[in-house]
């Protein structure tokens, strides 16, 4: 029997670990997309995290390239194609909007296409975001909620979004849209707030720092775990048809909430060390995200095993260790 191949664009990104590491442990031959970098082996730092680097295959490529692209999906012929890739920092894309339309928006387009030309029968998913509600118009959002974008990179992602339902339409491709509610983890990147938050707790328990400037901490969101939501990437291309799907917990929390389990958890109080900064304010804000989960349910089985708080303290203790001098 071959093994069956899995292409992940996207794979030094927190997701792309994650799901590289759930497609090992089910028998996929992995390869990665990665951007050529300047600085060799910084790029794999998460997968060198999960251990995994030696397991995957690494492929040079830009989703801006679809030569590149198709050249990829042609000599590997995935039987499914995982397209993660994205600037997927809503801050940047208000500094460089141009890039976010190309890489999240058009780099979408260009892995459609690659895989239509290339390997029409694989299965596709695009990352799609619960950012692409923005003005909220339900109280909780689901499939059927009216889009709103509040940013040059929801606009990107909603173009990604109606692109994959459109290949999937008129095209008959298999392709599967994941509108995901915000996921975090050990392996965030520092300028997303979770992880700003778990590091800075951890550096200042340390002695290390001494406050924590945030912006909007009344703003709310539904967050779950990276590990739980890869995994709902990949039961939507084993079901028999493709579809869109929510995959969120459910719960809304503000950010201050999320800031003081994470302070609690090392015996210190979040006032005695959050200062607001001006700075860190949106220009367009997002204030109430919550999504509901409800056809991921009951159409593929999936639903969030970890708790907001056990996240945020699992990303603490990570950030402690990260700090922590090693012991002899
Ligand atoms: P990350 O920012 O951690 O990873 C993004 C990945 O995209 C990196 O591997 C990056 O490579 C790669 N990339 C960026 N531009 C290009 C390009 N032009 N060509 C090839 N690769 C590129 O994101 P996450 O893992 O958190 O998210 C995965 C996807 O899910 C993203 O599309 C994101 O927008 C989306 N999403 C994430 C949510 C979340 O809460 N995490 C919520 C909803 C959607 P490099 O290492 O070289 O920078």
């Amino acid at each position: 029997m071959t093994t069956k191949c899995a292409v992940i664009t996207g794979i030094t990104g927190q997701d792309g670990a994650y799901l590289a590491q759930l497609l090992l442990s089910k028998g996929y031959r992995v390869v990665g997309v990665v951007r050529r970098s300047s600085h060799f082996g910084v790029a794999t730092h998460r997968l060198d995290w999960l251990g995994i680097t030696d397991q995957v295959e690494l492929v040079d490529g830009d989703l801006l390239d679809l030569g590149g692209m198709c050249r990829i999906i042609r000599e590997y012929k995935p039987v499914e194609v995982y397209n993660l890739a994205a600037q997927s920092f809503v801050k940047t894309s208000w500094a460089q909007p141009s890039l976010t339309a190309q890489a999240t928006g058009v780099g979408v387009v260009n892995m459609l296409e690659a895989v239509r030309l290339e390997a029409p029968d694989a299965r596709f998913y695009q990352a799609s975001s619960s950012e692409m509600y923005g003005l909220i118009q339900e109280a909780e959002q689901s499939e059927t909620t009216p889009f709103y974008p509040r940013s040059p990179y929801a606009v990107a992602k909603l173009m990604g979004h109606w692109m994959t339902v459109n290949y999937r339409e008129s095209f008959g491709m298999f392709a599967c849209s994941g509108i995901l509610f915000n996921h975090e983890s050990p392996l965030r990147g520092l300028e997303f707030v979770t992880r700003k938050v778990t590091d800075a707790v951890a550096q200042i328990k340390l002695g290390k720092m001494t406050e924590l400037a945030m912006g909007n901490i009344d703003a709310k969101r539904d967050w779950g775990h990276a590990r739980d939501y890869v995994r709902g990437m990949w039961m939507m291309l084993q079901h028999d048809t493709p579809d869109d799907y929510v995959v969120a917990t459910g719960r809304t929390v503000t950010v201050r909430e999320m800031i003081n389990v994470a302070f609690e958890h090392v015996g210190l109080k979040a006032d005695d060390y959050v200062r607001i900064d001006p700075q860190f304010f949106r220009p367009a804000e997002v204030d109430v995200l919550l999504g509901d989960p409800a056809k991921a349910k009951r159409i593929l089985g999936w639903e969030a095993s970890t708790t907001m708080e056990e996240m945020i303290r699992e990303m603490v203790d990570a950030d402690l260790a990260r700090h922590s001098p090693p012991t002899a």
